[in-house]
């Protein structure tokens, strides 16, 4: 170990970009078995691991699983990695790593950090391809809880449930499992078939998928409730937001989720729309965060002639992962930085032509540390479009199936817990994820599932 000073951090291999801009594969290459022990073996062992005490929501054994895989026990590194996570090889993908465990590691100033969501990917990745398996017990307490949503806090808890021997009945409204990790985060950043390897072992585990099964509509929530010992609710934050600007209801303006689940919906053989084809047109996205990052790429693989990024804040400000910034720049996306949109333009035959937007300068950071927008009067201008998609966050959906059981939503409509064990108001309900925090990580989801399997465990099984 602490092999830092003579072998430096190194990164996933990437795909050149000509190759990739044609194809929704993942970009990365991760490590092989003798990159990823030599990687492994620059950590220097800290007594206080900040990046797992600080930065990891799930507070996962990294040292623990670095120094096993640096010591070429595969297994070890398998199973203390799949410990404290309900799926290491998604995470180690798609977490924006240096704002979480790697910019927490010691080696973050002067040396770089030790690679270790990569580490982590390649680590879960080597074992399923050498044929490890988890160990899950089968349904051996004779309780069953009911999971709400199958994105990655519905995954989680059922997951940790699953490890208890608690029997997991999850419905899904959606056609496919995954939320987000289905129909949002595209395939060049999450291939698809690593989230349908985690179905196949949750549903080998025991566990009952009912997809197309939309509660509150096709089954009440209050029979759910009375048929089962506990209910966890993962139903995300999933209201697109607008910028409330003129003419943004028109046909070619459109929302994030809109778009990517429409193109990930043909990508899979599903139904699918024409409206939202972007081949030969100009393609303008508002917003500056993972969301935008994923629509300017995904735009970019469909054929769009020109995709441009427009965003009030600058470079600096950008709440999504830097990473995948860089990979939009290096596939030909185009940054207006400190541009507020003030209204899409529409032409005298009803086409759209543009997007009015407005310079903006930074002021004194807000309370979450991002730099206060204030608009330059005299400096609006026109940026040319056929196509305009709104990636400026999401809301908790209404949840009116929720009326009348007692249980308390907040001001914004989100579920509201106590912290500790992500019980809601009522006795028997918990939740987590976006729909509890409000649009935010997967790896936060996937703590949250934890957490409330946890507390679940302990109020059924003692
Ligand atoms: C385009 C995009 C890219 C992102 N990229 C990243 C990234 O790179 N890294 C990262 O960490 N995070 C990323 N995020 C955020 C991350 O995906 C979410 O924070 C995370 O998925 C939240 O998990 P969840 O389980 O709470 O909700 P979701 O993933 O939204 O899953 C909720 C599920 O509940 C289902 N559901 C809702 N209501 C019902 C009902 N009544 N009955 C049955 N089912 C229901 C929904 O259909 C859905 O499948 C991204 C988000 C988006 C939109
Ligand atoms: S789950 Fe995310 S934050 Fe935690 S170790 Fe893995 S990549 Fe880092």
């Amino acid at each position: 170990m602490q092999s830092f000073v003579e072998t430096n951090r190194e990164d996933p291999a990437k795909e050149d970009v000509s190759r990739r801009i044609h194809t929704f594969e993942e970009i990365y290459r991760f490590f092989s078995d003798r990159k990823v022990a030599r990687q492994a073996e620059r950590c220097v062992q800290c007594g206080d691991p900040f990046c797992t005490t600080i930065g990891c929501p799930l507070q996962n054994y990294i040292p623990q699983w670095l120094e096993a895989i640096a010591e070429k026990d595969l297994e070890k590194a398998f199973l203390l990695s799949n410990e404290s996570s309900p799926f290491p090889e998604i995470l180690g993908r798609i977490c924006p790593h240096n704002r979480l465990c790697e910019g927490a590691c010691t080696l973050e100033d002067g040396y770089g950090a030790i690679s270790i969501g990569p580490i982590e990917a390649s680590i879960t990745d080597l074992a399923f391809a050498a044929g490890y398996t988890l160990p899950f017990p089968g349904i051996t307490t004779g309780k069953r809880v009911a999971v709400v949503g199958s994105g990655p806090a519905g995954m989680s808890c059922a997951h940790f449930l699953l490890r208890a021997g608690v029997g997991v009945e999850m419905f899904e409204r959606a056609d496919l499992p995954g939320g987000l990790l289905a129909y949002g985060i595209p395939g060049f950043k999450l291939d698809k078939r690593t989230v349908t390897h985690r179905f196949e072992i949750l549903q080998g585990a025991g566990m009952k998928l009912h997809l197309d099964t939309e509660i509150g509509q096709d089954l009440p929530f209050a029979k759910l409730v009375d048929s089962h010992d506990a209910v966890f609710l993962g139903v995300g934050a999933t209201n697109g937001k607008r910028a409330g600007i003129p003419n943004e209801d028109h046909e070619h303006c459109f929302l994030a989720m809109e778009y990517l689940t429409n193109v990930q919906r043909r990508l899979g053989d599903r139904a699918w729309m024409e409206r939202f084809g972007v081949l030969g047109k100009r393609v303008v996205v508002i917003g500056g965060g993972d969301t935008a990052m994923d629509c300017v790429r995904t735009a970019v693989r469909e054929g769009a002639q020109e995709v441009t990024c427009l965003y009030r804040r600058d470079e600096a400000n950008m709440p999504g992962s830097h990473k995948e910034y860089h990979n939009a720049v290096e596939e030909g996306v185009t940054f207006l930085f400190q541009a507020a949109p003030q209204r899409i333009v529409v032409d005298d035959y009803g086409r759209l032509v543009g997007v009015d937007a407005i310079r903006t300068l930074l002021g004194e950071p807000d309370a979450g540390g991002r730099q206060r927008v204030e608009e330059l009067p005299g400096s609006e201008h026109c940026v040319a479009a056929d196509m305009v998609i709104m990636a400026l966050g999401f809301d908790v959906a209404g949840l009116p199936w929720l009326a009348d059981t007692g249980i308390k939503l907040g001001r914004w409509g989100e579920v509201v817990i106590e912290p500790a064990s992500g019980r809601t108001s009522h006795p028997k309900v918990y939740a987590g994820g976006d729909c509890q925090r409000g649009a935010d990580l997967v790896v936060t989801a996937a703590a949250d599932g934890r957490r409330a399997a946890l507390a679940i465990m302990e109020q059924l099984l003692g």
